[in-house]
């Protein structure tokens, strides 16, 4: 059941929203040769926790794997696409991109926001894996409006990625977003047969989040059980904004 929000309900998705968008951006200031998955962690979590706001992830149980995720950021480094676990270990390298996915509660609206970081100076094919992926959010965004299907926005990405020789990982998908943090409906980068193709209708809001692979975007499962890679090791990038339908078209509510 897609759950649909009233205005008053949107400015409150605004503020949570606000907040991740705010954590991204100091996390990607962070970002240097030398800093550790953990360090971005631990500044994430002071933010959220003295905004009043509690972190969406950690503590979050995924029933696939009977376990709950232990952090409050996923941090994805290089071939890992998403749900990598912040690690004292975990160093980054000039050359490295590390996926920061943030997600927050506050006053019972979830926000939900990532974005991909390149440490240092990266080599010019993996600059342009970034800046396709984030291209294609932009233009998923665009077609959030009344009327629009679900199709529109999960083509646009799709177009958008393949038409620029790079891959879609299909294993994972954005999600509606409210007062819980994966909600009504599932949000594809790419169509296909046997997908639903909703109507889109003022009061939606979607996390639309393109997972883009430079070369084959097939994945695997690490041993902590969350991690996701790339089988041939090859870079993702992961870009996401919550956005809400409204009468006055797409609003982006994580972009600060
Ligand atoms: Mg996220
Ligand atoms: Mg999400």
């Amino acid at each position: 059941m897609i759950v649909r929000k009233s205005p008053m309900e949107i400015e409150k998705m605004h503020a949570s929203g606000q907040l991740v968008g705010r954590i991204l951006v100091a996390l990607r200031k962070a970002v240097k040769p030398g800093t550790t998955t953990m360090d971005l962690e631990e500044q994430a979590l002071e933010m959220i926790l003295e905004a009043g706001a509690k972190p969406a992830f950690k503590g979050y149980y995924v029933p696939a794997v009977k376990r709950k995720f232990p952090a409050a950021l996923c941090t994805s480094v290089n071939a890992e696409v998403v749900h990598g676990i912040p690690s004292r270990r975990r160093v980054l390298r000039e050359g490295d991109i590390v996926k920061v996915d943030c997600g927050v509660l506050l006053d019972g609206f979830y926000g939900d926001s990532a974005t991909t970081v390149p440490v240092g100076r990266i080599s010019p094919e993996t600059e342009r894996l970034l800046r396709v992926t984030r291209e294609s959010l932009d233009l998923a965004v665009e077609q959030m409006r009344d009327g629009h299907r679900l199709f529109d926005v999960s083509g646009a990405v799709q177009r958008h990625v393949e038409g620029n020789g790079f891959s879609i990982v299909k294993e994972f998908a954005g999600h509606g977003i409210g007062r819980h943090l994966h909600e009504d409906p599932e949000v594809p980068n790419h169509v296909g047969p046997h997908m639903r193709n909703v109507r889109l209708r003022v009061g939606m809001v979607l996390a639309i989040e393109p997972m883009v692979a430079a070369g084959d975007p097939r994945t695997k499962t690490l041993r902590d059980k969350f991690t996701a890679v790339t089988m041939d090791g090859s870079n993702a990038a992961h870009f996401e904004h919550c956005v809400a339908v409204t009468h006055n078209g797409p609003r982006l509510l994580t972009a600060v």
